[in-house]
């Protein structure tokens, strides 16, 4: 561990990549077991042109923010759900599951070995990214014969630079994320690049992001890019179960979880489009975005506006209550909060 601290303003972070000093790495051959990693120097990968995941894809992420308490911990998020969570992915995708144990000690060294790049208090976070992927050459379309399983860091800023800023959102009429039997619930690498483009058309045409909707009705809420979908009507907090191609988002769940502890009543179910527009609040919810407010949402002609753009009022008890436990300033009743000592 260094002490010299690197020179980076921290009111200047955004969401966006800088390198940091060190990473963790570990390989395992097809129909063998995971043997504990190294921690070395952020460097470029070297990969046979026929890897894998190059060529088909095979390989998943995981995303997960460490911060520092007012008190000087360093805590993370409920990081055994991501474990579990690469777990079922990596069965998906018929890779070796990294044990859970493992996956936690490679989070806590690469956290420690880049404690200088964590921001200061309230300033940002230290977003970690583990990676599974299948690192050996195979020329027929099957699972690589050797594995790779690597945590790297990433200091980020807070989302919201100006506080909580509601976001304008349109439905797609035209793109899904995932159909039924897919990898939509699974964090699978190939999950993203088709989302990139209509992203990019909608936030060139000034929305934030786009709004999924089922890819066999057409009818039903699935997600806003990578993000979960709520929205709350008369008091009570809808948001669409999980069927196979929403990703199980672990603030989804976090936010279920906390909301039904405050009295709420929460409907994990379909959520027609037409109850999402003829809402009272909705916001989306997620690592990077932890909880964003949705001001507006545009379907065809229609445009549903929430809260006159403001912020609502069950959104932003859900959004304290959760940042409280998130940044160590509240107690956290549920134990979500390691720490890395
Ligand atoms: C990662 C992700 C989420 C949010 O999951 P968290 O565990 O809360 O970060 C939601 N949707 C998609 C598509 C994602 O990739």
């Amino acid at each position: 561990m260094e002490d010299n601290q690197p020179a980076i303003d921290w009111d200047d972070l955004t969401f966006s990549f800088t390198e940091t000093d060190r990473m963790y790495i570990t390989t395992c051959k097809q129909g063998e077991e995971w043997s504990p990693g190294i921690m070395q120097d952020f460097q470029n990968l070297s990969l046979s042109p026929a890897a894998g995941v190059i060529n088909y894809g095979q390989g998943l992420f995981e995303g997960m923010k460490a911060r520092r308490a007012e008190d000087g911990r360093v805590i993370l998020f409920r990081p055994e759900l991501n474990a579990r969570r690469s777990a079922e992915g990596c069965r998906r995708l018929g890779m070796p599951e990294v044990p859970e144990e493992m996956f936690l000690d490679a989070v806590h060294q690469c956290v420690k070995e880049n404690i200088q790049w964590l921001p200061p208090t309230g300033r940002g976070e230290l977003y970690i990214r583990p990676l599974i992927f299948g690192s050996g050459a195979i020329l027929g379309v099957a699972p690589a014969p050797e594995y790779t399983f690597l945590v790297y860091t990433v200091p980020v800023g807070p989302y919201f630079k100006g506080g909580l800023n509601p976001i304008s959102l349109r439905v797609s009429d035209e793109y899904h994320r995932a159909a039924p039997g897919g990898s939509g619930g699974v964090k699978a690498i190939g999950n993203y690049a088709p989302g990139m483009m209509p992203s990019k058309k909608a936030k060139a045409d000034g929305y934030a992001e786009i709004i999924y909707l089922d890819a066999v009705n057409h009818q039903f809420v699935e997600e806003v890019g990578a993000a979960n979908f709520f929205c709350i009507k008369n008091q009570v907090i809808y948001t669409p179960e999980l069927t196979g191609t929403i990703l199980p988002g672990i603030t989804r769940l976090s936010v279920i979880e906390l909301a039904r502890s405050l009295g709420y009543e929460v409907h994990e179910t379909k959520v027609d489009i037409a109850l999402a527009m003829d809402s009272d609040e909705a916001f989306c919810a997620g690592t990077a975005a932890v909880i964003s407010p949705i001001g507006s949402i545009e379907h065809g002609e229609k445009i549903a506006t929430y809260c006159n753009g403001e912020v609502g009022a069950i959104t932003k008890e859900l959004y304290d209550a959760l940042t409280g436990i998130l940044e160590g300033r509240a107690d956290d009743p549920f134990g979500w909060t390691p720490s890395v000592d």
